[in-house]
């Protein structure tokens, strides 16, 4: 059986491996991006009976029928974010904690917020027995977006809404980015929205399948978390 230190240094290639062939092999340029995705360990945000997995080049389930996002997807989404190390950013669906986690290596401050309490709370754990203190998990509609803390340099939102919520718009800074999945239920597009003064410019990055955003802004809950289990 392998030592814990041989099972780390096991992940630690297994992240090289995920680094260059799903994500440098795709496109993914940022230095300081790839330099996040080789540092935080996937597999601990991972169920344990899919530890073997946790490198793979797929969203992964989590609980709840929600799933932890795949690898190219988390660092596509994130360099289209164009963080800087001073950055404000809100994340709607915390999920995992792994994207959370992503983002705390390259802004200085991430608020993530997630609609499942016991997901929000493992998360939190997670990221703090990685030492991420610029992490703050809360629990709620976060197609409301999180008003106390705005605006943001940043808002990534990884469940997919029919449109973008109006709040987080609204929620955005002078300057800002915001990137989110919006279309039908089942598959969508890929949408970065900068907000120049009171003018939201619009691009459409690629076609994407997510999770429902579910909430106010979103999609209303019917029943159909069982739909991705
Ligand atoms: N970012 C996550 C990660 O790194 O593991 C993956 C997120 S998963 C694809 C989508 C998440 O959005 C789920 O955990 C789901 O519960 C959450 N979600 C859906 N609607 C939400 C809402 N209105 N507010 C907050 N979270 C929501």
């Amino acid at each position: 059986m392998l030592s814990d230190r041989d099972e780390e240094g096991e992940y630690t290639k297994e992240r090289e491996r995920m680094v260059r062939s799903q994500i440098a092999a795709r496109g993914i340029r940022c230095e300081r991006v790839l330099a996040a995705m080789r540092a935080v360990p996937r597999h601990v945000f991972v169920p344990g009976h899919l530890l073997g997995s946790a490198y793979r080049d797929s969203p992964l389930p989590i609980g709840h029928g929600q799933t932890i996002s795949q690898p190219y997807i988390v660092a596509y989404m994130t360099q289209m974010l164009e963080l800087e190390g001073t950055d404000r950013v809100l994340e709607i669906g915390t999920g995992s904690g792994y994207q959370a986690a992503i983002l705390s290596q390259l802004a200085a401050q991430v608020i993530s917020v997630e609609r499942f309490p016991s997901l929000a709370k493992e998360a939190s754990q997670v990221l703090e027995s990685l030492g991420c203190q610029n992490v703050r998990v809360e629990v709620g509609d976060g197609s409301l977006g999180w008003p106390a803390e705005a605006p943001y340099d940043a808002i990534i939102v990884t469940a997919a809404a029919p449109h973008i919520p109006q709040p987080l718009q609204e929620q955005l800074a002078e300057g800002g980015r915001l990137v989110a999945p919006v279309g039908p239920r089942w598959t969508q597009e890929l949408i970065r929205i900068r907000r120049t003064g009171d003018q939201y410019h619009s691009d459409s990055l690629m076609g994407v399948a997510f999770v429902p955003l579910i909430g106010e802004h979103g999609w209303q809950d019917r029943g159909s978390v069982r739909r991705w289990e």
